[in-house]
């Protein structure tokens, strides 16, 4: 669900990516292309909406992928109301640990894609599913991709790959039907865990890319977006730009609620958001490196 309080909008620039080291920590290179096989892969199941085989399929294969990575993977039921529909389902979010370590990051993205379609300029498709290239698969992917990195390099931080089911199925005036799966993690949150950071992914995959500041992250986990934003700047990549951009209601508000200081790296400004239109081709893989290299960066600093 993303609320649009304003509009800003720039040409993008494309810039090479430097990999750096710091305090003597290796850095490993993300892998583009690997990166888009995620996002295309996801794609190749169709439309995942709850409820549907592709989003069962999809399940399956995003298991089996991160157990061959991660310490620990582990499935999170909840129960799931389709408010549209009134049909009602049990649904899964996706946790995947890595590493023992008290301090932990943690990184999320939403699995799920939008059951209708309803932005686009055809409504007779407005009922019909997106597949979700960019609002849904471009997130998964890179967090995929890090999930490889991690274990071939061992990082000085514990990460939690949280992937999060039942985020995009709300009724369009309905911000409070959205975002089902990450209110369940944040309220079922023991009292022991407390990452010290959070970085949500969402629709980061459009090959024309600008990553403005979201607001409510700006607000409430400054701290970690100047870090961010300042690794972006380090990195010399200027498609994130550190000005503020949209307030957006996403999977990252139920965790701030309950004290997890998480920022949304999104760029909003995708004219196929919600329309059949949200297609791989619209997505690229340089995108999900910048991104990706950006958090590799970022988590794997002491
Ligand atoms: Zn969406």
């Amino acid at each position: 669900m993303h609320n649009r309080s304003f509009i800003i909008s720039v040409s993008s620039l494309v810039i090479g990516i430097l990999v750096s080291s710091c305090s003597g920590q290796t850095v490993p290179q993300f892998d583009a292309r690997q990166a888009y096989n995620y996002l295309l892969k996801q794609c190749e199941f169709g439309p995942r909406p709850p409820g549907s085989t592709a989003h069962q399929k999809t399940r399956q294969f995003l298991v089996d992928e991160l157990s061959k990575f991660a310490d620990k993977v582990r499935l999170q039921p909840f129960p799931f109301t389709n408010y549209q529909t009134k049909q009602q389902l049990i649904l899964h979010n996706i946790i995947a640990s890595f590493g023992k370590q008290k301090k932990r990051i943690l990184l999320a993205a939403h699995w799920d894609t939008r059951p209708w379609a309803d932005m686009d300029p055809d409504p007779q498709n407005h009922n019909k599913p997106i597949i979700g290239a960019n609002d849904g698969a471009s997130g998964v992917a890179v967090l995929l991709e890090i999930a490889r990195l991690l274990k071939s390099h061992p990082c000085p931080n514990g990460i939690d790959i949280v992937l999060f089911d039942g985020e995009d199925s709300g009724r369009a005036d309905h911000p409070e039907e959205f975002s089902q799966g990450a209110k369940y993690f944040a309220k079922n949150k023991t009292f022991s865990y407390n990452p010290k950071f959070g970085i949500l992914l969402d629709m980061i995959g459009d090959s024309d890319l600008q990553i403005y500041i979201e607001q409510y992250s700006q607000h409430y986990a400054p701290h970690i977006v100047k870090q961010v934003w300042g690794i972006a700047e380090g990195l010399g990549v200027p498609e994130f730009i550190p000005e503020l951009g949209h307030a957006v209601i996403d999977d990252h508000l139920p965790l701030l609620e309950v004290g997890i200081p998480c920022i949304d790296i999104i760029d909003f400004d995708y004219p196929y958001w919600h329309t059949l239109e949200d297609t791989p081709d619209k997505c690229s893989p340089e995108s999900l490196e910048k991104v990706g290299q950006v958090v590799v960066e970022v988590i794997y600093r002491r």
